[in-house]
């Protein structure tokens, strides 16, 4: 039995089946007594992570005994008792306790900061605990596995790990929703839009994201290495088209630059703070961002504002707004902090969502104002692609989100697009247009959507006259040796076939 379905990545899987836990299962009816609610949570959270700490290797056990103690700390349970005695709920206490004990930590600097991400972790996981819930929500196993799921929220799809999880199938999804854009940066395997898929747990199945199918496991396994092409991309006549990389985590800044990546294209910025319940404050942003761009070594990185979403909400922002119009007094914070990070390094911020080019001064007048150096904007309405000449002097550079124009254009949604749909003439045509316009505006254009992964599209692109292109780290070898095949006068000539 085979199924058909949308694959992500080229590689292949096959292990066992451990399907993600429904909620019901995990749920433990969450004990009325706020008070016994809470301690109950700081048991169970600091009991798993010891547990954790017991099995993990030597240069792990540290870490994860320290972040166990971190469930413990007395000083953090005085804050949330203090905010619960005040009459706040126990998950907003403790959300509340722990961002203000981030904020401390970020503040004082030095080794203190590097803790943040640590007691966040932790915050988290009691979160989750007293809404009855636990964390993380992907199975356990001793053994890497297949994960089969009817989707995954943004904050499971965050925890995937390649050295745990070998492949993923979902039975819903898109190509270019959260869930595909996580596995394809982390290099799992993944087929999505299966549709209903009749394996149990235990079961050896193949995963060939290349092919978009899942079977019943017949052959041997074939583990999926990612290809290493280092060395600046450039088009067959030497001229230089920087390959870039769209990421969403600290951590995998420094794997995208062992798989070659110039720099950090895209930061998605709020797949940081999925789990936040209240903001995140100044100093504990700038701490992260700082992190960002220590990892990436004095390479440039663009650091996009949050987008929240649909598909990726952020419970802290109301729903239905995207882009800088979310919250305006978050948005000045957020351009605080990454202000606060720059120094004296290559950061480049850009904001998702800008209708037009009136948004796009708006923006860049706060950002400006906050003391941000390169300022830039992400062309993905047709609103602003239709009019990237107008952002001259406005900003100075722009990067085009296939993801969302593609939608836009066809009137489909993210969570059910299909690979193929970025090809689509009405959309190569709306991306034309926003690089035409923007070089003639003399901005730098990066194409940082999925399609700029598709080594075909990403000749197309240089044709039109994109500066850069930015995509899922794994990606990056096909899309560099493509452009080392073909000359500016072949893409342009490309372009004119279309
Ligand atoms: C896009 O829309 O193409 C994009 C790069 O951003 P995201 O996928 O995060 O919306
Ligand atoms: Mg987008």
């Amino acid at each position: 039995m085979t199924w058909n379905g949308i694959g992500i990545g080229d590689g292949v899987a096959v292990g066992p089946v451990r399907r993600m836990p429904t909620v019901e299962s995990l749920a433990d009816t969450p004990l009325d007594d706020p008070e016994e609610r809470l301690a109950h949570a700081i048991d169970a959270v600091a009991a798993e992570l010891e547990r954790r700490a017991a099995s993990a290797g030597d240069a792990g056990r540290r870490i994860v005994e320290a972040t166990a103690a971190m469930a413990r700390d007395p000083m953090l349970q005085a804050r949330i008792e203090a905010r619960m005695a005040a009459g706040e709920e126990p998950d907003a206490a403790v959300a509340g306790a722990v961002h203000a004990i981030a904020e401390l930590l970020a503040a004082a600097g030095g080794a203190s900061a590097e803790r943040v991400v640590d007691l966040l972790d932790v915050g988290r996981r009691l979160v989750a605990r007293v809404r009855g819930r636990r964390l993380p929500t992907l199975p356990e196993s001793d053994e890497p596995f297949v994960l089969v799921a009817d989707d995954l929220a943004p904050a499971d799809a965050v925890l995937l790990d390649p050295g745990r999880v070998l492949g993923l199938v979902c039975a819903d999804g898109g190509y270019t929703g959260h869930t595909a854009i996580i596995a394809r940066a982390r290099g799992v395997p993944a087929v999505l839009g299966v549709g209903p898929i009749d394996v149990r747990d235990g079961e050896l199945i193949r995963v060939d994201a290349g092919a978009g199918t899942v079977a019943r496991d017949t052959g041997p396994a074939t583990a999926p290495h990612p290809i290493v092409v280092t060395g600046p991309a450039e088009l067959a006549d030497g001229s230089p088209l920087p390959v870039l990389a769209n990421v969403g985590a600290i951590d995998e800044v420094a794997e995208a630059l062992a798989l070659g990546a110039e720099g950090i294209g895209l930061f998605r910025s709020e797949l940081l703070w999925l789990e936040a319940r209240t903001a995140p404050g100044r100093a504990e942003q700038s701490a992260a961002y700082a992190a960002v761009l220590r990892a990436a070594r004095g390479l440039p990185v663009v650091i996009r504002t949050w987008d929240p979403s649909e598909d990726k909400p952020l419970p802290f922002l109301p729903p239905g707004l995207r882009g800088p119009r979310a919250d305006e007094t978050l948005l000045r914070d957020q351009l605080a902090a990454l202000a606060d990070a720059q120094g004296a390094r290559a950061l480049h911020v850009m904001a998702p969502m800008v209708r037009d080019a009136e948004e796009a001064a708006w923006f860049a007048a706060l950002a400006r104002g906050a003391g941000l150096r390169s300022v830039g904007v992400v062309v993905e309405l047709p609103s602003l692609a239709a009019e990237t000449a107008n952002l001259a002097g406005v900003v100075d550079f722009v990067s085009i989100g296939t993801n969302d124009l593609t939608a836009q254009v066809l009137g489909v949604l993210r969570t059910r697009s299909r690979a193929g749909d970025a090809s689509d003439p009405r959309v190569l045509r709306m991306v034309e247009r926003a690089i035409v316009g923007a070089r003639s505006a003399g901005l730098s254009v990066s194409v940082c959507g999925e399609a700029a992964a598709d080594p075909r599209l990403a000749v197309l692109f240089a044709g039109m006259g994109a500066t850069s292109i930015s995509v899922a780290p794994p990606s990056r070898a096909a899309v560099h040796r493509a452009l080392a095949r073909v000359t500016p006068a072949q893409a342009r000539a490309a372009v004119a076939d279309l």
